[in-house]
């Protein structure tokens, strides 16, 4: 079986929807669809229900009012027939009554809270299954809230949910719709996979029915080699590890949240990035194996700040580094790459908001220097040392640009380079000459 995700801009209109009735039917193969709520719903709500725990229940139902003539107005585009539109309007009325409900409770919590976000989804994928049936697909809607479970640290149950799922996929050649985002917590109460997390749900429920791959849909052809908005010509990677991807992921190529594969990658299920404007398209997969190419992608990641800590009392001495990097661990800000030498450190930090009173906690063992407007480049790839001439390739090319820091060796998946960020467009370019062209 295959899992099928869509997130919110491709539900977003019903025209977009009819689109992807067409995507999953287009061969049989059997499979589970994952819908996100149309876009711009989980914003409302979420905006519904702050406006709900400050006590503002006028505005509130204001907004839900305008969010179901959005719904009202949604389906007149979506289905074909009378009957059609009476059921879409009958799903609506029902929905948002329990909405309005919530609206009342006068003490409304986090936990209403929480079933008020689900509201996305369940509007979603009960339309469009609606419209399935309308246009004579069979399928069958799977409730996320029947299945999809987590524990109290917020993690799915994996095990748990195969159990409760696979006795309710009881036609193996069959369609079946469900909801991303929503799930029960421990408490057996309405919860959530945090925002963005329907990709989470397509990899969970991949894991759990053991599918043959999670295809995770956007507007996007696939990750790219390097950043399409200033060098032309990149390509879709077809090829990258579970590894590969998150590097990428961090720096940069938002199109998918790396810790939403885990569960895929746990299993060995493959995650393939598809493009619903270009189905034919191989897109990108992801998975345990992967090509042996060693310079796979470039991506940019900007608003990185360096700082170099430099100490003649470094010199054979021990302890320092863990000094340091106290100091991070006690403003909780994390770094990202890092450098030394015998009597300096540089490292370099992407959230600066102590960096004021990191920088004084540092001077007291050295000299501190700060660099902001800082870009990392990031060279993902297969880069295993025995491989000859990857670092004369980089470093061939990019030799007209000032780099300040290089680490190589971390991973074999990477090697980063940090920039001053007015280097960015010259650097992407002239590694793409040097290693792609
Ligand atoms: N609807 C949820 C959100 O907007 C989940 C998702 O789209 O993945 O965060
Ligand atoms: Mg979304």
């Amino acid at each position: 079986m295959l899992v099928y995700k869509f997130g919110g801009t491709s539900v977003g209109m019903p025209e977009r929807m009819h689109k992807v009735a067409r995507l999953i039917t287009h061969d049989d193969e059997p499979k589970i669809v994952v819908l996100s709520a149309v876009s711009g719903t989980t914003n409302a709500l979420v905006e519904i229900g702050e406006l709900l725990l400050e006590r503002k229940q006028d505005e509130a139902k204001q907004k839900v009012d305008d969010l179901k003539k959005h719904y009202k107005d949604f389906i007149k585009g979506l289905y074909a027939t009378s009957e059609g539109s009476k059921q879409g309007d009958a799903i609506i009325e029902k929905y948002f009554s329990e909405i309005g409900a919530l609206t009342h409770i006068p003490d409304f919590n986090l936990g209403n809270n929480k079933t008020m976000l689900a509201y996305g989804e369940l509007l979603s994928t009960h339309l469009f299954h609606y419209y399935l049936l309308e246009a004579n697909i069979a399928s069958v809607l799977l409730p996320a809230l029947d299945f999809m479970t987590i524990d109290e640290h917020g993690e799915p149950e994996i095990e748990e949910i195969s159990r409760k799922l696979m006795p309710l996929i009881t036609d193996k050649k069959g369609l079946y719709i469900t909801q991303g985002f929503i799930c029960r917590n421990r408490d057996g109460k309405t919860d959530n996979l945090l925002r963005g997390g329907s990709d989470y749900t397509a990899s969970i429920i991949g894991a759990a029915i053991k599918a043959s791959e999670v295809q995770i849909w956007t507007d996007i052809d696939g990750m790219h080699n390097n950043d399409p908005r200033i060098v032309d010509k990149t390509y879709p990677i077809r090829e990258l590890t579970f590894d590969e991807a998150a590097e990428l992921a961090y720096f940069g190529a938002k199109i998918l949240h790396p810790s939403s594969i885990l569960p895929a990658q746990k299993y060995n299920i493959p995650v393939r990035l598809k493009s619903t404007l270009d189905h034919e398209a191989p897109g990108t997969v992801i998975s345990n194996t992967s090509s042996d190419v060693d310079v796979k992608a470039i991506a940019a990641k900007a608003g990185i700040t360096a700082i170099k800590i430099k100490s003649s009392r470094m010199l054979l001495a021990h302890g320092f580094l863990r000094k340091i990097f106290e100091i991070f661990e006690k403003y909780k800000t994390s770094i990202d790459m890092i450098t030394t030498s015998e009597v300096a450190v540089s490292v370099t930090i992407d959230q600066p908001r102590y960096l004021e009173a990191i920088t004084e906690e540092l001077k007291h063992l050295g000299l501190v220097e700060v660099d902001q407007n800082q870009t990392i480049v990031c060279i993902v790839g297969s880069m295993v040392s025995a491989k000859k001439g990857v670092l004369k390739r980089i470093f061939d090319a990019v030799s007209d640009i000032p780099v300040r820091m290089v680490s190589y060796g971390g991973s074999k998946n990477n090697i980063s380079m940090l920039i001053d960020s007015g280097y960015t467009s010259e650097m992407l370019k002239a590694l793409n000459k040097g290693l792609f062209e």
